[in-house]
C-alpha cells in the first residue's frame, strides 16, 4: 500500500521553524507501506526556516502581512500533481497547519485560535478524492491495534 505523508511527520526538517514534527505512531503505521513524502509549502518555493502563515477566508498570509498565496497554491498543484503520478489516494497530514491541516486550521490571527477548516493541500486533495487521516487517527489506530 502506498500512503502519501506529510514530510515534517516522518522527521525532515521543513517545518517553518526549521524542525519538524516526526510521530512515533506515524512512523509505526508506515513500517510496511510505501511512503511518498510532500511538503506543499516547500514545493511552492518557500524557504526553510520560512515565516510562519495562517489561511485567512481564501488567502494565506504570513506573521509580517506578506500574501503568500500563490506559493501554498503552486505547492498543493505540485504535491497533488506528485501524488497522482504515484497512484496514491490515502494520505497522512499534518493536523492544523496551512497546507497539510484536516479538519481544524487556525484561524488567521495568530493568536492560536483554532477554527474548523482545511489547509490549502487538504482542500484540494478532498476535492480530488483522498482519504485523509492526520497523526492523531493514526495514534488512535495504533492504540486500539495495541
Ligand atoms: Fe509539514 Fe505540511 Fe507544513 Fe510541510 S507544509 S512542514 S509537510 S505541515
Amino acid at each position: 500500500m502506498k500512503v502519501g505523508v506529510s514530510a515534517c511527520l516522518v522527521g525532515k526538517n521543513t517545518k517553518y521553524d526549521g524542525g519538524n514534527n516526526y510521530n512515533k505512531y506515524v512512523m509505526e503505521y508506515l513500517k510496511d507501506k510505501d511512503v511518498i513524502l510532500i511538503c506543499p509549502e516547500v514545493f511552492g518555493g518557500l524557504p526553510t526556516p520560512r515565516i510562519p502563515s495562517e489561511q485567512l477566508n481564501d488567502k494565506v498570509i504570513n506573521s509580517k502581512n506578506e500574501d503568500v498565496t500563490k506559493q501554498f497554491n503552486d505547492g498543493a498543484l505540485i504535491s497533488l500533481k506528485k501524488l497522482q503520478e504515484e497512484n496514491v489516494n490515502v494520505l497522512i497530514l499534518k493536523e492544523r497547519s496551512p497546507s497539510c491541516g484536516y479538519k481544524k486550521i487556525y484561524d488567521g490571527t495568530f493568536s492560536k485560535t483554532i477554527i474548523d477548516g482545511n489547509g490549502i493541500f487538504a482542500s484540494l486533495a478532498l476535492k480530488n478524492g483522498f482519504t485523509i487521516y492526520t497523526e492523531s487517527d493514526i495514534e488512535n489506530i495504533i492504540k486500539k491495534n495495541g
